[in-house]
């Protein structure tokens, strides 16, 4: 499954959502707060800045992917 990472315009906070083919864009929303429509990262290519490798540093928010 496709991950995406988004960033928040209102806080910054990035963060990655597993999204299914049928989700859309604009139902996603900061985990912090709760803001819509944040930008879309381009995730794994050329990204540069942060490489944090971050497969559960960056979602600390009780929404476990691994389960
Ligand atoms: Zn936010």
């Amino acid at each position: 499954m496709p991950i995406y990472e988004f960033k928040c315009k209102e806080c910054g906070h990035e963060f990655e959502i597993i999204m299914r083919a049928s989700a859309s864009k604009e139902e996603v929303t900061c985990p912090k707060c709760h803001a819509k429509n944040p930008d879309r990262l381009m995730s794994a290519f050329s990204s540069g800045s942060s490489s944090s490798g971050g497969f559960s540093a960056s979602s600390s928010c009780g929404s476990s992917a691994f389960s």
